[in-house]
């Protein structure tokens, strides 16, 4: 049967009992911080005229994608959520700020699956007045960040810890890659740093979302509570949770303490049948606690 761009994902054969998925942004990479600080952040200021209120603009957007429960979550949302938390900032208020409302991203932000920009492009297509005005600046802002990202960000090893986890679990575990990052990206970023020799296959944005990449490689494949995702982000963790996966938690701002925790006690654990249960519970509850709703300015 031919499967399309997913076929890798149906190909993947399993070699051990134990199968270990990884995300690669925020989890194997210290890329979350330069992208959301230097690039999304200054473009947001740069397309909209907000330079007035940079420091508000900075402070939200590190909340909506960094440290709350919606880390991770698509551009396009984030950038109507965080308008919608400027418009409440009471220096914002006071400054008089025009915070962009951005009425037709939102209406096609609920109604288009593909959030990416050739489907923003295709919506442009067809628009016209406010409506064009509108989705042009916000690609004008899409495009702006990519931009900056391809100049800004290189240069960057995997977090401590790393590369010696991939080590340990050869022979032990299948390891993949789980992530939505576009796979040229993923490969590219991968081989720079010499893991990619370490994985069985990388799995991208292309291939379909994290729960499918688990679902195809590890339904009915694996005996009970020896298929483990490690990942930064609430949807890591969802996507766990869809397939009965345990989930390893690489805290968002301590990543070189959860790596090393990873190694000095929770692969065992995993290993040993002793993951499950409280101890994995105590770490995401403490996960959970890192990521609050309530902004810390309310
Ligand atoms: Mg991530």
């Amino acid at each position: 049967m031919d499967h399309g761009s997913q076929q890798a994902l149906y190909d993947f054969k399993p070699q051990h009992e134990f199968f270990v998925g990884i995300d690669s942004d925020g989890c194997v990479f210290n890329s979350m911080e330069v992208k959301h600080n230097d690039c999304f952040s200054v473009n947001l200021v740069k397309h909209f005229g907000l330079a007035s209120i940079s420091r508000q603009v900075h402070q939200a957007w590190d909340f909506v994608n960094l440290y709350s429960k919606t880390r991770g979550t698509n551009r396009f949302k984030a950038i109507l959520l965080v308008c919608d938390f400027l418009r409440e900032m009471p220096l914002v208020q006071k400054m008089g700020v025009a915070v962009p409302e951005l009425p037709y991203l939102r209406e096609w932000s609920e109604t288009e699956t593909k959030l990416g920009n050739p489907a923003l492009q295709s919506a442009i297509d067809s628009a016209g007045g406010g409506r064009l005005e509108e989705l042009s600046q916000v690609m004008a802002w899409s495009l702006g960040v990519n931009e900056s990202v391809a100049e800004i960000v290189y240069n960057l090893p995997p977090f401590p810890g790393v590369l010696e986890t991939l080590q340990r679990l050869q022979g032990k575990s299948d390891v993949i890659v789980v992530s939505a990052t576009p796979d040229e990206a993923l490969q590219r970023e991968w081989a720079e740093h010499e893991i990619d020799t370490y994985v069985a296959l990388i799995a991208g944005q292309e291939m379909g979302t994290k729960t499918e990449h688990l679902t195809i490689t590890t339904k009915d494949r694996y005996p009970e509570n020896q298929v483990l995702m490690l990942g930064d982000s609430p949807g890591d963790l969802k996507a766990a949770q869809d397939v009965g996966a345990l989930f390893f938690p690489v805290n968002p701002g301590s990543e070189d303490a959860s790596w090393q925790l990873f190694l000095d006690e929770a692969m065992d654990k995993f290993f040993n049948g002793q993951y499950v249960g409280a101890y994995e519970d105590a770490l995401i509850d403490r996960f959970q606690e890192l990521l609050p709703e309530t902004p810390p300015w309310q």
